[in-house]
């Protein structure tokens, strides 16, 4: 099957590849596998000098690689140029903080010289969905070129023209030939890649499925897996929260990437005593979301990046409504040409529907009172999902309970949960394992090697 470049706002055809036969397949292994032996010499400071100089090309061509992404996955030209900004700032916080990170660890063991060092693996294939089709190559190739591994890249079928501007843009950047590389592949074909000797590990960004798939094969060849999947994270208001901040918080956390993000706030857990105020202001927020052509600047909402996205989101609303949930607002997809979804807020989701456990991938919120900070913990963990959470409370007797109780990999208070180049990320449960970002997500890829040198007795 030819890969499809598809406006999602007009389903206009932009580009058509021919995936890629498996001798070429094997050729970009081969050539992985020579740069890595190479590569792998090049000083720390050659390869940061190469990353700053990626997050310059980033900086200076931001308006053609956001109308990319925008033409491509339909996401909002404002959100797109910030996707791009913050590519650049993970390679300037790569190139600066590789050293220490990377440094030798010494250990202090008495009876002899003791450290860790930090060695790459090798060849790391990078499985990537489409969500935020920069930003998540980015978080990965930063940290793994800085390391000394080499990189191959796996992206989602529809943003086949954002895989080959990120493969152009690291070579342009002085990286060699070989130390990144986009693969023109179908899903069917990663098993064979992944199977290759030469691949040391894999990270999947993407929904449960194909983490359990990969996962499965990568545990069965015994190559080490990070897995970042799906979520569907809570967000608490309790009555000591700033209404008005929270209400607005709740519709960019819910909304932003047209509600198409792994860590989107996607039920909101709101006290009694407070809950039908927030409802009321929740729903109105919602209603004012501008939707619409993602190439202008005040578009809030763009289309779903797939007519299959939308077809899956329209079903989970309509199967909830039939559980018994009602919608306070939208509920429909839109009429028209391009992908659009209303913004929704649904309520009363029973507990017994499937759609109460599933993730909501598009501008739908699912609304729960909850009774006091247990029942908020209770609900909130009532998901097999663990990724973020995001409390709204003063209370610092709350935020410790939560921060301890809450299962997932990051709670954030009083702000809605984002990623942060210098925060791990990353989560438990369904979402996943391992990190990305930070100090350990540079290092899932890396042996901690252990050298241990005593020095033997003079002889005498
Ligand atoms: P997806 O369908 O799982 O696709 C993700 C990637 O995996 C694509 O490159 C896809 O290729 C590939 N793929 C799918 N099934 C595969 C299989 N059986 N074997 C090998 N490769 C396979 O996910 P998506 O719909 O693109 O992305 C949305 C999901 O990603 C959501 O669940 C979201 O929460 C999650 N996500 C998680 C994070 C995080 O950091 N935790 C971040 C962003 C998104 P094709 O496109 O060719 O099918």
């Amino acid at each position: 099957m030819p890969i499809q470049s598809i406006n999602p706002a007009t389903g206009v055809l932009l580009r058509s590849f021919t995936p890629l036969t498996e001798e070429a397949l094997l050729q970009k292994i081969a050539l992985a596998e020579i740069t890595f032996a190479s590569y792998t010499e090049l000083p720390l400071a050659h390869r940061a000098l190469c990353m700053r100089k990626l997050a310059h090309l980033l900086d200076h061509e931001t308006a053609d690689l956001a109308a990319l992404i925008t033409s491509e996955m339909g996401k909002p030209i404002v959100q797109a140029r910030a996707e791009i900004a913050k590519c650049a700032s993970v390679c300037r916080y790569y190139a600066e903080h590789a050293a220490r990170i990377l440094a030798p660890e010494p250990i202090d063991t008495q009876s002899s010289d003791a450290s860790v060092r930090w060695d790459p693996l090798g060849i790391v294939l990078a499985v990537m969905p489409w969500n935020f089709p920069f930003w998540q190559v980015f978080r990965f190739l930063a940290p793994a070129l800085m390391a000394g591994n080499v990189g191959l890249l796996k992206h989602a079928s529809n943003v086949p023209q954002c895989a080959l501007a990120i493969e152009a843009l690291v070579r342009r950047a002085g990286f060699p030939r070989g130390a990144f590389q986009t693969l023109l592949i179908e899903a069917s074909q990663v098993e064979m890649v992944l199977a290759d000797a030469r691949i040391a590990a894999v990270t999947v960004t993407g929904s449960e499925s194909a983490g359990r798939a990969i996962a499965a094969q990568a545990g069965w060849l015994i190559k080490k897996s990070v897995l970042e999947l799906g979520g569907s994270d809570p967000f608490i208001v309790m009555p000591s929260a700033d209404l008005e901040t929270a209400v607005a918080a709740a519709v960019q956390a819910r909304c932003f990437n047209s509600g198409q993000s792994c860590i989107a706030a996607k039920r909101f857990l709101i006290a009694d005593s407070i809950y039908a105020d927030f409802e009321v202001r929740f729903v109105a927020a919602m209603e004012a979301m501008k939707v619409g052509d993602p190439t202008r600047d005040d578009t809030q909402i763009g289309p779903l990046a797939t007519a299959a996205q939308l077809d899956e989101l329209d079903a989970q609303v309509v199967a909830a409504v039939q559980a018994g949930a009602r919608a306070l607002t939208g509920g429909e997809r839109m009429i028209g040409t391009g992908n659009y979804y209303e913004p929704t807020v649904i309520t009363g989701v029973p507990r017994t529907s499937p759609v109460y456990r599933q993730e909501l991938f598009g501008p739908v919120a699912m609304l729960f009172p909850v009774a006091n900070i247990d029942q908020a913990i209770t609900v909130a963990n009532d998901t097999p999902f663990g990724l973020a959470a995001s409390v709204w409370t003063r209370n610092r007797a709350q935020q410790r309970r939560f921060a301890a109780e809450l299962q997932c990999g990051a709670v954030f208070f009083n702000v809605q949960a984002a990623s942060d180049p210098r925060l791990p990320f990353g989560g438990i449960k369904h979402s996943g394992y391992g990190r990305e970002l930070s100090a350990a997500g540079m290092r899932e890829f890396l042996n901690a090697k252990t050298v241990v040198i005593v020095e033997p007795e003079p002889t005498p």
